[in-house]
């Protein structure tokens, strides 16, 4: 396998995620980084192109694509896709399975990343072979922020022989935004590198942007940056309205982005879950959206009507090929959740069993 030169480091070590193709989602709408009161360092400079590959472990295996991975890329082509979060209890594969098996049936896939108020989780693979023993395909987040580029080629690797139907690159939030800021960040990869890696595993792969977030202008192009280096679909960060969203999906279109997009649905049912979605860096909600389902007798039925009509719409735009509904349950409420969004997935039409595996 050739060897790639690695990626060199930027001066702009000012970053405290050690960014070179930044800026990350996370930057303030005043244009101040997330985690220093500083002004973030790439806001006001043009684009970093991405310049090539990056390299790989000597003897590294380059896997067929798994089955959940070619069954979802079947159902892209086919009709719009649900990919919903996994509202599980942390560091609890029970939890897991239990959410899991609400879910089967009734969505794509599951997306099962990392979560702002419990930093401390299982490992990506062993989460996924949980998920996948319930029957449901995982398509699993992956940050940066807590292994070096040795470890997540190793955990790459991993979901890579467990048969994934894709994983989600992110940088990753700074640890001192979470429930462990004594943690040491790590940071020694990001996204854009991240999504190279697994593609040169063979796995499919997503790539997050977050619209609304400084510099706005300069976002589509960050976006083909991240698409050249390897990302398939694009999950999109909560950005406004519909409208919002048609918009940045054109302008990502002039910027010469082809990928399909995931918009992210808020699924809001009861005021603890709107007050953390509302707390999300770089997120903004439709007008309105979580004081009508606040308003309404019965918080739980409005807020899963409300999704599922934002995800119709969403649906409607050109370039939309799927929804990703989620949110923050309140510890104690993942099992409602999970019927919540098992609700949305049936309403939307999704929700093919997996089949058989054949490795
Ligand atoms: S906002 Fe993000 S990209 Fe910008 S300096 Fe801070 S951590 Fe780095």
């Amino acid at each position: 396998m050739t060897r790639l030169p690695l990626v060199q480091a930027d001066p702009r070590s000012a970053c405290p995620k050690d960014m070179m193709f930044g800026p990350c989602g996370g930057v303030g709408a005043d244009g101040a980084c997330e985690v220093s009161p500083v002004r973030c360092t790439f806001v006001d400079d043009p684009v970093a192109l991405w310049p090539g590959d990056v390299p790989v472990a000597a003897g590294g295996v380059l896997h067929a694509p798994s089955p959940a991975a070619v069954e979802l890329a079947e159902l892209v082509r086919a009709r719009p896709v649900v990919i919903s979060g996994l509202p599980a209890r942390a560091l609890d594969a029970d939890s897991i399975r239990q959410c899991a098996e609400i879910l089967h049936g009734t969505v794509d896939a599951v997306l099962a990343g990392d979560s702002g108020r419990a930093r401390v989780q299982l490992p990506p693979a062993y989460r996924a072979h949980v998920i996948q023993e319930a029957g449901l395909r995982a398509w699993m987040g992956l940050s940066c922020r807590d292994r070096n580029r040795v470890a997540l080629e190793g955990e790459v690797a991993a979901l890579a022989d467990v048969g994934v139907a894709g994983v989600h690159c992110v940088t990753g939030d700074h640890t001192l935004t979470g429930t462990r800021p004594d943690a040491r960040p790590v940071f020694d990869m990001e996204s854009t590198e991240l999504v190279a890696l697994a593609r040169r595993w063979g796995l499919a792969t997503s790539v997050a942007e977050s619209p609304a977030a400084p510099p706005v202008d300069l976002r589509p192009a960050r976006l083909a940056q991240k698409v050249a280096a390897g990302g398939e679909l694009c999950f999109l960060q909560y950005c406004g309205d519909v409208d919002d969203v048609r918009r940045f999906i054109d302008r990502s279109r002039e910027a010469g982005v082809t990928i399909g997009f995931v918009p992210g649905v808020p699924v809001v049912i009861d005021r603890a879950g709107a007050e953390l979605l509302e707390s999300f860096a770089a997120a903004v909600l439709p007008p309105g959206y979580v004081e009508g389902i606040l308003a309404a007798p019965d918080a739980y039925q409005a807020g899963v009507a409300a999704a599922i009509d934002l995800s119709e719409q969403l649906l409607a735009i050109d370039g939309v090929v799927g929804v990703l509904p989620a949110g923050g349950p309140e510890p104690g409420t993942e099992v409602a959740f999970a019927h919540a969004l098992a609700s949305i997935g049936r309403a939307l039409g999704a929700g093919e069993p997996l089949a058989p595996r054949t490795r």
